[in-house]
């Protein structure tokens, strides 16, 4: 019985996303005794994946075929349940991402798997019983779920459990699936990429801006303040449906619900609905005129003050720091 992580990559870069699973992986493997493997489909280069052993995962299955280089659902969770099979895996373990939100419960379907989505914790294992927790309701509120099917699949949260470093050796064996053309019926011809910006879910930090910027033309100093500390941007929803910024920015009950170790929000109220999808974040800077503003509540830090004062003066904090 094994340990199956699939872990995802961009453009032939393995995601932070990727080195998370990893190390939940091996951390449930050192629990249940199991051995852990990793899969990677698509053109990754072999320096990526010689990076699977820096988590202490020690073989990786390399799936590089013309077919599968471009991610497809359908395709990808034929993929990982074949090499699950292969390998008598137990328990699926990869990313709630945008693609693995997609695939887990595809995956979990053909293996006839219970599905933890959205995991934040290690499981307590008791016999074939597993509990874990799970985020639900865009982070508002944590569920304790019980899988009780042998076979398991857990997608976890972005950002929510650290990678561990704990280096080996590692070897990568090569593998080509049996796609079937059914898997391969959506035919992907080009991808333009729509920005080079961070992936808002998955980004590290975050900086987000609300009304309190007063329109889109001052939206450079959000952007620049992201720039300097590798942040993805984001808005509440009034700023999107204004137009002032692009809707995949709009986090809350109503858009996405991030969970980045720093969030940082600028001119936004805290209106219960925005909280919904930011309060999962780890530390929350909160900076707003208003010191009665309801986001302060739920801040770790704060700065009482004009955006406009405070934001130019913070770029130059980080700037002066990093040199
Ligand atoms: P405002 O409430 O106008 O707040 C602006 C803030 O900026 C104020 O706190 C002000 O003190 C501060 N400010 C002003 N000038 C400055 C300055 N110069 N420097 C510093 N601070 C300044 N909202 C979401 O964001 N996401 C959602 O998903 C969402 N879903 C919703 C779903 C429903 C069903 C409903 C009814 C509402 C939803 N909303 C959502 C809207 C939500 O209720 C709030 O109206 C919204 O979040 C407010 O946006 P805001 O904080 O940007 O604007």
């Amino acid at each position: 019985m094994s340990i199956l992580v699939y872990i995802e990559n961009v453009e032939g870069e393995l995601k932070k996303s990727a080195y998370e699973t990893l190390s939940y992986g091996k951390a449930l493997g050192d629990m249940t005794g199991e051995e852990v493997t990793a899969l990677s489909i698509g053109n990754v280069s072999g320096e990526q994946l010689e990076k699977v052993g820096k988590y202490g995962v020690k073989k990786v299955i390399e799936v590089n075929t013309k077919d599968l280089s471009h991610f497809l659902n359908q395709a990808y969770a034929s993929v990982i349940s074949e090499v699950a099979k292969n390998l008598h895996t137990n328990t699926v373990v990869l990313a709630n991402s945008f693609s693995g939100k997609g695939l887990a419960p595809r995956v979990a379907a053909k293996l006839s798997a219970a599905l933890a989505d959205g995991a934040i914790s290690l499981p307590e294992i008791s016999g074939a019983a597993w509990t874990i927790k799970k985020a639900v309701f865009s982070n508002k509120a944590i569920a304790t779920e019980e899988l009780h099917e042998q076979k398991k699949v857990i997608a976890i949260t972005p950002n929510s459990l650290e990678a561990k470093v704990s280096p080996v050796e590692v070897t990568v064996e090569k593998y080509e699936p049996q796609v079937l053309p059914a898997d391969l019926s959506t035919i992907i011809k080009d991808i333009v990429r729509a920005t080079d910006k961070i992936s808002l879910p998955e980004a590290d930090i975050v900086v987000s801006a609300g009304r309190g910027m007063k329109g889109p033309e001052n939206w450079a100093m959000i952007e620049e303040l992201a720039q300097v500390l590798g942040a993805a941007t984001a808005c509440s929803k009034p700023v999107s449906d204004a137009g002032w910024r692009p809707h995949e920015e709009h986090v809350g009950q109503t858009g996405l619900a991030v969970t980045p170790n720093l969030y940082i929000a600028i001119g936004i109220s805290g209106a219960i609905q925005h909280l919904a999808g930011v309060s999962a974040s780890k530390t929350i800077v909160v900076i707003n005129k208003d010191p009665e503003a309801p986001f302060f509540k739920v801040a770790d830090y704060g700065i009482v003050g004009d955006a406009f004062e405070v934001i130019p003066q913070l770029i130059e904090a980080i700037k002066a720091y990093k040199n």
